[in-house]
């Protein structure tokens, strides 16, 4: 497989190539086609095997495509990381992915003052990157609402479960209306995690790599 024939859109394959990537990793062979034909992904996959962009090139191509920007208060997609660093990480990815697109996307984290976040989510954004407590934070505020979320990714979902999160998660995902897609990420799948999979995943197909 080449990214060429994954389908993904012009800008994006752009991108792609400006990064130096010349073929697709195993699972963004198996993932992106899943994601593009909108189905519910859960991912068995440790960091290092290109998971970031398995799930960031399709929801890329997703806004790309529709062309619709984001209400205010509004964000078209949404991924939940279980750390800040992970989350920064996520972002820089997915402004280098967008570089010769029109996609705005905004970190939400704790542990720096929320004036930032509030300014960058009140105009409304594409993509939210944001770990549990500090989006619970502003969805309970209001500054941000996720009446428009038409696709959430769940990364490292094991260790947000080690770290205490699936409460929040779960009030997260209770929040996102349907349809939508959803994809769920995580290294291994203790017991608690397919059970969150079994409750917010709608027939989900599982890749391993
Ligand atoms: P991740 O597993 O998402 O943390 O990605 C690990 C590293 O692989 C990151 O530095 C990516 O920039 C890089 N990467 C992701 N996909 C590819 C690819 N198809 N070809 C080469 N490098 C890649």
């Amino acid at each position: 497989t080449t990214f060429d024939n994954l389908g993904l859109a012009e800008p994006i394959l752009k991108a792609i190539a400006a990064e130096g990537y010349s073929t697709p990793t195993p699972i963004q062979a198996k993932v992106i086609p899943l994601l593009l034909s909108e189905r519910d992904v859960i991912g068995v996959a440790q960091t290092g095997t290109g998971k970031t962009a398995s799930f960031v090139l399709p929801l890329l191509h997703r806004i790309v495509r529709e062309n619709s920007k984001p209400a205010a208060k509004q964000c078209n997609a949404l991924i939940l990381t279980p750390t800040r660093e992970l989350a920064a990480q996520i972002v820089d990815n997915i402004r280098a992915y967008s570089r010769f697109s029109n996609i705005s996307t905004t970190l939400v984290v704790g542990g720096v003052r929320p004036g930032g976040q509030i300014k960058a989510l009140s105009g409304g954004v594409d993509i939210v990157v944001a770990t549990p407590g500090r989006l619970l934070d502003h969805l309970g505020t209001g500054v941000i609402n996720l009446t428009a979320t038409k696709a959430i990714v769940v990364d490292e979902a094991d260790q947000m479960l080690d770290l205490g999160f699936l409460p929040s998660i779960r009030k997260i995902m209770a929040k996102l209306p349907k349809p939508r897609m959803t994809a769920l990420l995580s290294a291994t799948m203790p017991g608690q995690i397919r059970k969150l999979a079994d409750d917010f995943l709608n027939h989900p197909a599982e890749v391993q790599v």
